[in-house]
């Protein structure tokens, strides 16, 4: 049970909510294409429109008219885990009548197996594989009557990655785990309030950035307006590769605007792995602001070598080997006339199973390249990732298996450079102790580490889709 997702909210009486949010999703489409969907309030009661395919493809001029109301949340979701079916689209409708709520959220609860059993046996029925609906039924199942203080029975229990909007027929919530895991931040609207996984939404829709909602913070909007509830938290652990390959780049988390923090990668690679080239490109979109960064650090002129098919979806984050395989080639034209005979450095956000990076090195030698210089944004990943992010168990992480000689052998690069953890720190320019860095580490910020051995963990990696 994983997600990796967009959420978004809006509470604001003088807007139409249903659009509004679709327009924070569509800008907000890069973190997850799986499926989409919309819950609304009007007071009364809570609607939901959500399907299979990007935000285009799900929601009509028919459907949104139908989503009325002040209060809005929605939802982008990308499977790491969880069939992939309409079942499991999100807003997730949990609950009866004035006890109902819906759910959207981002992240990966680690005990969600055994949070699931103990509900099972208190009774709770489960209509879908997300984790999502835990959390839900996890906050129905409290005691108490406050419907904040039941969130934070809920975040008691719960260990894991979340991010979550929620919503009664009265009110918004946001909230946020311990460490901060995902992205979560906090917009106003004429009068109202947005909510969503990054800054960028909040551009397209007109609102203006107020803050980040901070690691354990539960904000509440209701006809009382906006309430804050601070939970303890002690350590922050903040997805690094936010800042290396999932934030859009013109989003500003932590006010650090992404597009800058990987021009600075691409500028400390240029600093640790020198070399002497014609071209400097970075692999679009993610690494191409790493690549001006190396270009202008180096001196080397900047150049595009290749050509992104920018339908076709990010391979990263599309659940299925086959498809992934086909994506590499379907994915990228290169541009031969400006690739013959010469000596390139390539910047890329990371090399995760080793299975993109061959291919993207092979295309360009035979559009000519006399050398391929790889240079990674991310340090080698040498650890799975148990908040969400479906990068891979153990097994497949090349840089588990492989050293950096053997790896540039495999990938068939000329020489191959990865940016250090203090020359990534340096780029993203925010304290060390800000982030998660346990793919890299294998330090997890997360107590489950000493309640779960080893294997346990790796067999819960091997258990996602993707
Ligand atoms: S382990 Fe890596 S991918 Fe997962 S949350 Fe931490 S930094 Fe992000």
């Amino acid at each position: 049970m994983h997600e990796s997702c967009a959420v978004f909210g809006v509470y604001a009486h003088s807007e139409d909510v249903a659009r509004l949010t679709f327009f924070g999703l569509f800008a907000l489409q890069h973190r997850g294409q799986e499926s989409s969907g919309i819950a609304t309030a009007d007071g009364k009661k809570i609607s939901v429109y959500a399907g299979m395919g990007r935000v285009a493809n799900v929601f009509s001029e028919d459907s949104l008219s139908h989503l009325g109301g002040h209060i809005a949340i929605g939802h982008n979701r990308y499977s790491t885990a969880g069939s992939s079916r309409a079942g499991n689209a999100q807003p997730i409708l949990v609950g009866r009548g004035s006890n109902t709520i819906a759910i959207a959220h981002n992240g990966n609860i680690i005990n969600a197996r055994y949070l699931y059993e103990e509900l099972a046996e208190q009774g709770y029925t489960f209509r879908s594989t997300t984790d999502t609906e835990v959390i839900a039924n996890l906050i129905l199942s409290s005691t108490e009557k406050d419907f904040v203080d039941r969130v934070r029975y809920a975040m008691r229990r719960l260990q894991g990655a979340y991010s979550l909007v929620l919503m009664t027929n009265r009110g918004l919530y946001a909230v946020r785990d311990h460490f901060g895991v995902r992205p979560l931040c906090l917009g106003s609207i004429d009068g109202g309030w947005v909510i969503a996984s990054e800054s960028c939404a909040l551009d397209h829709i007109g609102a203006s950035f107020i803050r980040e909602v901070e690691p354990g913070e539960i904000v509440a909007i209701t006809e009382n307006g906006l309430e804050s509830y601070q939970e303890k938290s002690d350590k922050k652990g903040l997805c690094i590769f936010e800042f290396i390959y999932f934030a859009r780049p013109d989003s500003v988390i932590n006010g650090r605007l992404i597009h800058l923090a990987r021009q600075a990668m691409g500028a400390g690679l240029a600093q640790e792995y020198p070399v002497d080239a014609d071209l400097v490109m970075g692999v679009p979109d993610s690494a191409t602001a790493a690549g001006i960064g190396y270009a202008r650090e180096s001196g080397i002129p900047l150049a595009e070598g290749l050509i992104k098919n920018r339908y076709v979806g990010r391979t990263f984050i599309e659940p299925d080997q086959r498809i992934r395989d086909l994506g590499v080639k379907l994915k990228f034209n290169p541009l031969p006339q400006m690739l013959d005979g010469k000596r390139l450095v390539v910047v890329d956000d990371s090399i995760v199973r080793g299975t993109t990076t061959p291919s993207v090195v092979k295309i360009l030698k035979r559009a000519g390249a006399k050398e391929v210089h790889m240079r990674i944004c991310a340090p080698p990943l040498r650890h799975p990732c148990f908040f969400g992010v479906d990068m891979a168990t153990r097994q497949e992480l090349i840089a588990a298996q492989k050293n950096i000689t053997e790896i540039r052998d495999f990938i068939g690069a000329d020489s191959l450079g990865y940016l250090s953890i203090p020359g990534l720190i340096k780029a993203v320019a925010l304290p060390k102790d800000t982030f998660c860095m346990a793919c890299f580490t294998g330090d997890y910020p997360i107590p489950v580490q000493l309640e779960m051995d080893k294997l346990a963990l790796e067999t819960l990696a091997a258990g996602r889709q993707g």
